[in-house]
């Protein structure tokens, strides 16, 4: 498996990067005629701003342009045009991607849904939201709050990301663990086709299951099947306040046995995360938030149960972190503390990029098997000599090893590539998976070959042929091009 230094190819017929590339001023013309004024950027500054996600380790380069729609017709306007001109188009939320799914490639343009922004419609009677792609995540929480209503998927980087990115990755989050990812709570969406449609799928009802599930196909699909104009998602009740449990552990292991023993308590949690010392010393030199350096490892648990049955499950809880060998343990009566804790958990990433770069793992294993696999990454991580923090949603077995190399030190790089793969093959060997949220992008696809039977694999060429027969939308991403 490579990570940066594949081409990402496919554009369809006998076109190659360079023909693509070549092909640029009259695309980025033709794009100026069809759009309003504005919309087209070719600024350089600007271009090298939207290259490349959060995974700056995948392969990028500069778009040949920028395009801002801000209707779902300007959308399929450009996808009409970069058909014509055989330009691969890349779709772009908020670029907080890890796995290089937004990396522009050869020839490419870009095209950022930052501006489609509104909540179009809230329906409390029927529980749901209509949203143009760009709103930010914890936008669309505070909006709907002001109807009572809750939107749960909650990715670590709700401040900054968008619900066509949540819905194009099927993004998770903290509070997955009991209400489920993004496409748990997609009913419908509007999209524009790799033929230049403008197409409806799914349903405002609370159920329907007219035709095959379209809609499903595109949630995960990022950016490849199509791009998404307009969603609709599923709301529920605003829910009750949660209570934190925190729990101190000697080792990521220890904690890990924690993570099987809530399971095992047949307990639910509201969230269930890990963060090591790595972390919270990278967020505590960053933000000076007066973090504990007493644990190797942090364990953060929430109910939401309302009443004496929430203060129940907190107990149980907190008897199963001390079960576990937590060194220190607490249902937490500081509200202010519990926050900053999760406040450094979403902290995290952010606060290790700033040591050098970070290549990110999303494997995702089954909850007995999460000590074997934190294990596992230790010596990996010993064995490559390689720094490798840990943040995780613990709950969901969804762990997320983070390989920190110091900048410029090219052999590390090397090592930390091997480590990452044998942390893949060490969580398909446990039974999980290579990717849990992030996507497979430009990182993992070597990965889903590896996890995925060629039988299965065939299924995706077939629908990525059928969908997107000019091979324009977001080539080279989670499958490579077919050679033709
Ligand atoms: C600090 C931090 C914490 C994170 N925590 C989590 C987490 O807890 N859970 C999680 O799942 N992820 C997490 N992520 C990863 C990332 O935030 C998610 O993948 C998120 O869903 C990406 O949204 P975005 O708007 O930034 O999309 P982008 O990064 O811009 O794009 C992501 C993918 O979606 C496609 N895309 C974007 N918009 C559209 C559209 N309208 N139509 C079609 N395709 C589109 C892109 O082509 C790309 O393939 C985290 C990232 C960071 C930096």
């Amino acid at each position: 498996m490579t990570t940066g230094t594949s081409t990402p190819s496919g554009v369809s017929g006998s076109a190659t990067a360079a023909s693509v590339a070549a092909r640029a001023p009259d695309v980025v013309a033709a794009l100026g005629a069809a759009l309003p004024p504005g919309r087209v950027v070719t600024d350089p500054d600007v271009l090298a701003s939207y290259a490349h996600d959060e995974a700056e380790w995948a392969e990028n380069v500069l778009p040949v342009a920028v395009v801002r729609p801000r209707a779902a017709e300007e959308v399929q306007a450009v996808v009409r045009t970069c058909i014509e001109h055989r330009t691969p188009v890349v779709p772009r939320g908020a670029g907080t991607g890890l796995s290089g799914g937004a990396n522009a490639s050869a020839g490419c343009v870009v095209v950022s849904m930052e501006a489609m922004d509104a909540v179009l419609e809230v329906d409390e009677l029927e529980r749901f939201a209509v949203v143009q792609p760009g709103v930010v995540n914890d936008d669309l929480r505070a909006h709907v709050a002001r109807h009572g209503l809750w939107y749960p998927p909650d990715p670590a980087s709700s401040p900054w990301s968008t619900i066509g990115g949540n819905v194009a990755t099927n993004a998770g989050g903290v509070c997955c663990v009991k209400y489920g990812v993004t496409g748990d709570y997609v009913l419908g969406l509007q999209v524009v086709t790799g033929t230049g449609e403008l197409v409806r799928l799914g349903r405002r009802t609370a159920k329907g299951v007219a035709g095959y599930d379209l809609t499903g196909l595109m949630v995960g699909s990022e950016g490849t099947l199509g791009i998404v104009t307009e969603v609709t998602v599923r709301l529920r009740p605003l829910r009750d306040p949660e209570r934190t449990v925190a729990g101190y552990f000697d080792s990521v292991v220890a904690a890990g046995e924690a993570v099987t023993a809530v399971a095992a308590a047949g307990l639910t949690p509201s969230a269930l995360e890990l963060v090591d010392r790595h972390c919270l010393a990278a967020v505590d030199a960053w933000k000076n938030m007066g973090l504990s350096d007493d644990a190797e490892v942090v364990l953060l648990g929430r109910v939401d149960t309302p009443g004496a049955a929430g203060d129940a499950e907190a107990e149980r809880m907190l008897a199963a972190f001390e079960g576990a060998g937590a060194s220190w343990a607490a249902v937490s009566t500081d509200a202010e503390e519990a926050d900053a804790l999760f406040a450094a958990r979403r902290l995290a990433y952010p606060a290790l990029e700033r040591l050098g770069p970070v290549l990110t793992e999303d494997v995702c294993v089954p909850k007995a098997a999460v000590p074997a696999m934190l294990a596992r990454i230790e010596q990996i991580g010993a064995a490559h000599d390689i720094v490798i923090a840990n943040i995780a949603h613990a709950g969901d077995g969804n762990l997320h090893p983070l390989l920190i190399t110091p900048p410029g030190d090219e052999a590390a790089r090397d090592r930390a590539q091997l480590a990452f793969h044998e942390i893949i093959a060490g969580a398909l060997a446990l039974g999980g998976t290579v990717t849990g949220e992030h996507g497979i992008g430009l990182l993992k696809r070597d990965g889903l070959v590896a996890e995925i039977p060629p039988a299965v694999l065939a299924m995706h060429h077939a629908i990525k042929e059928a969908l997107d027969p000019h091979g324009i939308l977001n080539p080279g991403k989670v499958v490579a091009a077919r050679r033709r």
